[in-house]
């Protein structure tokens, strides 16, 4: 979508972007300056493959002050991005076969690596009508003896849902009780804006049979840096880093170094970003259950919006296809993160408010012409 947005823009459309999943702030400039610092000072090599003894250090303890976690920098592995703790923590862990509870609607990397790798998807719905929290009684159903791993993402892409302390509870419950693996996504754990997004590594017993997938790309707006990080029992924190070594060797010793000074840096530009991101969604929101047709839940995280729109005849494919062509709104539909997103879109809103204006105005003058009763699921 972002391409064919792209496209348009060059033939001269006038495109508001609300598709893409990254912050629209630059990297603060201290981070930069740290990185440029690095550079001079040498950080030019290779390093070792889990990281920076020194950064996996400061991982760890910044960790245990934020986010609770009982961590030491042999738990941490350093990678270029997330993405790749979310690959290598599937590739070390699942065998063809096994099964994966997957959250539906999901991050759509998380079926394709384990599919790629011959592991089961099973879906778990997300129950709208709570906030998209998780549906447990679906979730203790769908474990078998093959169950092998649980995915969790909270907060979440698409929905802005934020797991509660009493629904990670009962999935840690089930975890200890089936011997589970947890994966939980947390890249969004800074960007809350009502209530608190609990780690399940943090609970009883989770310690040693959680990956905590966690990084700088949307926190400190540092997406095309490529920096993440998981922290993780250290048996499989040694497997992962052997996957690094035998794949990207390391993370850039330089890009660790920008790392480095954004955990202990001044922190005053993420929570401005913050402020700006909540002011958004609440105009978003408001914005969006103004029009006819559109229902919208307040999301508690992320940056994303995830309304139901009901327009009839069209799938939310058509839908995103349309808006794009005739109102040159770039959005995305939400069965691109599995079938239980038909019926809705996802908006980023991580653009300013005047294009978020603009957006919603286009958004309502395309739907005042088609939509038919309100559906809201
Ligand atoms: N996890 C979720 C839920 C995401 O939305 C994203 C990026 O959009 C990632 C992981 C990937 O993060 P990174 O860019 O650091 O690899």
């Amino acid at each position: 979508m972002l391409a064919r947005g792209k496209a348009l823009e060059a033939q001269g459309r006038s495109i508001i972007h609300l598709g893409i999943g990254e912050p629209d702030f630059d990297t603060p400039a201290f981070i930069r300056k740290a990185a440029d610092a690095a550079l001079e000072a040498g950080y030019t090599h290779y390093g070792p493959a889990a990281g920076l003894p020194e950064f996996r250090k400061l991982i760890a303890s910044t960790w245990r002050q934020r986010r609770g976690l009982a961590c030491e920098a042999a738990n941490v592995v350093v990678t270029p991005g997330a993405k790749p703790i979310l690959f290598f923590t599937m590739l070390a862990t699942l065998e063809a076969g096994d099964e994966v509870l997957i959250p539906s609607p999901a991050f759509p990397n998380y079926v394709s690596i384990a599919e790629f790798l011959g592991a089961r998807v099973v879906p778990v719905p997300l129950l709208a009508e709570r906030g998209f929290d998780l549906d447990l009684t679906a979730l203790a159903a769908r474990i078998t003896p093959r169950t092998r791993m649980i995915l969790l993402n909270s907060p979440h892409n698409p929905t802005g849902g934020v797991l509660s302390r009493a629904t990670l509870e009962a999935v840690a419950e089930l975890a200890r009780a089936h011997d589970l693996i947890v994966m939980s996504d947390e890249i969004y754990a800074d960007m809350v804006y009502e209530g608190e997004a609990v780690s399940i590594a943090t609970l009883p017993g989770m310690a040693e049979r959680t990956v905590v997938v966690d990084g700088f790309s949307k926190t400190y707006a540092m997406t095309g840096w490529r920096l993440g990080f998981g922290i993780m029992p250290e048996p499989l924190a040694k497997q992962i880093a052997m996957l690094m070594n035998n794949s990207n060797s390391c993370t850039a010793t330089f890009v660790q170094k920008a790392g480095e000074a954004a955990l202990s840096g001044p922190q005053d530009e993420v929570h401005a970003m913050v402020a700006e991101f909540r002011a958004r969604r609440d105009l978003v929101v408001a914005g969006l259950n103004a029009i006819p047709g559109v229902c919208c839940a307040l999301p508690p995280g992320a940056f994303y919006a995830f309304p139901s729109i009901a327009v009839p005849g069209m799938t939310s494919g058509q839908l995103a296809d349309a808006l794009l062509d005739q109102a040159g709104v770039v959005t995305l539909p939400g069965t691109g993160f599995g079938a239980e997103g038909e019926g809705y879109l996802r908006l980023s809103y991580a653009n300013s408010q005047a294009n978020l204006r603009e957006g919603l105005r286009r958004i309502g003058e395309f739907l005042s012409t088609r939509v038919g009763t309100r559906i809201g699921r």
